[in-house]
């Protein structure tokens, strides 16, 4: 059975992550490149997978090349803690619980109080 032309053009106007196919109503980001679009998880994915590596490839470089990569790793490490801080403030504001800030963290009510506030 034909779908209707209006169904067509609505599909087709959803912005789309190219690895999962999921849609722009259905996640939180959608990062564009020149043809491409991909998710939020899978941008989460792809650090984990370069994490990994770069633990790795880490050990095969010189005293030299580390020193030279530790720049970046701070700047990366400072721009995660800074969306880490504003993730709980805004779910401080929304008065989320220590508890479950802290559950999502993997870490004590307490010790989530302790970081953040
Ligand atoms: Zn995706």
């Amino acid at each position: 059975m034909k779908k209707p032309l209006e169904t067509v053009r609505r599909r087709a106007k959803r912005l789309r992550c190219a690895f999962c196919r999921k849609d722009d109503r259905t996640v939180t980001k959608l990062v564009g490149g020149p043809t491409v679009y991909i998710c939020e998880a899978c941008v989460g994915l792809c650090n984990r997978i370069l994490a990994d590596e770069s633990v790795a490839g880490c050990a095969r470089l010189t005293d030299a090349d580390l020193l030279d990569t530790l720049p970046a790793s701070g700047v990366a490490l400072e721009a995660s803690r800074e969306v880490l801080r504003t993730q709980v403030d805004l779910l401080r504001e929304r008065k989320v619980s220590w508890a479950a800030i802290g559950g999502a963290l993997g870490i004590s009510r307490q010790a989530a109080w302790d970081r953040f506030s």
